[in-house]
């Protein structure tokens, strides 16, 4: 199937799994997947929000750690099985604690290496056999603009995992262009979200936070950004998207 333009049915037919689907950016997406007609996968760890997210949209709920590689590759089977197969994957669980190298917790490191990396690639690499299959096939991961540069002293850890996102994307759409699997980055700016833990320096945390709640992007703006992305002819590859904004400058 080819897919036609943004809008109501531009994703007819397509059948796509959101990781960290049980709140904000995920959520937002998996809500506009199905707007456009999608069946839609959620998939992440908190059952309850999870239940209320795939419900909302007549969805399939899967509960899975990403950052766990038997529990991820499951998840991906349940959501295959439950939709008849996977069109498009949106790899956008992420995890940020903010700190300065010198002051860091190698548990938060670890920790976002294993979510925005590792579980982007099991993820990935568990969808593939079903992407192959689809006609187009998409990734969509999402970066952050904090994977283009690093926005602050406590956020060179964070930013690292997400340049990680650009390189492998890059890599992969190499990969996966001669499957006609197409391979996008979305990298928003500062969106309003629940994001990021505090870890050993909480004003670091608290600023954005302040400034996500102030200035921040609708978890709506960047979900549009992602239908667009995946209405496009099959022809066509977004390589990137990169949103701001406006305020943020
Ligand atoms: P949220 O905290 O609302 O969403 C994060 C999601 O990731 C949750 O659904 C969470 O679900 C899921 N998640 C975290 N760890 C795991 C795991 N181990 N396995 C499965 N799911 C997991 O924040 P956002 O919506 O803002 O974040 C979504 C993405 O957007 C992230 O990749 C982030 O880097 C990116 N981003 C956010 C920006 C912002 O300013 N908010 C800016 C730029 C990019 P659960 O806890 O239920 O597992």
């Amino acid at each position: 199937m080819v897919a036609g333009d943004a809008g109501k049915g531009a994703l007819a037919g397509r059948r796509v799994i959101v990781t960290g689907a049980s709140s904000g950016i995920g959520q937002a997406t998996a809500q506009a997947c199905a707007q456009a007609g999608a069946r839609v996968a959620c998939l992440a760890r908190r059952a309850e929000e999870l239940a209320r997210v795939a419900g909302g949209v007549g969805g399939v709920a899967v509960t899975a750690d990403v950052a766990d590689e038997r529990s991820a590759r499951t998840g991906v089977e349940q959501a295959a099985d439950a939709l008849g197969g996977l069109d498009a994957v949106v790899n956008n669980a992420g995890a940020m604690v903010l700190a300065t190298v010198a002051d860091g917790r190698p548990s938060d490191w670890r920790r976002m290496l294993d979510v925005n990396v590792l579980g982007l690639l099991v993820v990935t690499q568990a969808c593939l056999p079903h992407l192959r299959a689809a006609d187009p096939g998409d990734v969509v991961n999402m970066s952050s603009m904090s994977g283009r540069r690093v926005p602050n002293a406590a956020a060179g850890v964070y930013a690292g995992t997400k340049h990680a996102v650009h390189a492998i994307s890059e890599g992969l759409r190499r990969e996966l262009a001669p499957d006609g699997i197409r391979v996008t980055v979305v990298a928003p700016g500062l969106v309003d979200t629940e994001f990021g833990a505090p870890g050993a320096d909480p004003q670091a945390h608290e600023r954005v936070r302040r400034l996500q709640a102030d200035i921040g992007l609708a978890p709506a703006d960047v979900a549009r950004q992602v239908v667009h992305v995946l209405a496009q002819p099959a022809h066509v590859t977004v390589h990137e998207v990169a949103l701001l904004p406006t305020a943020q400058g």
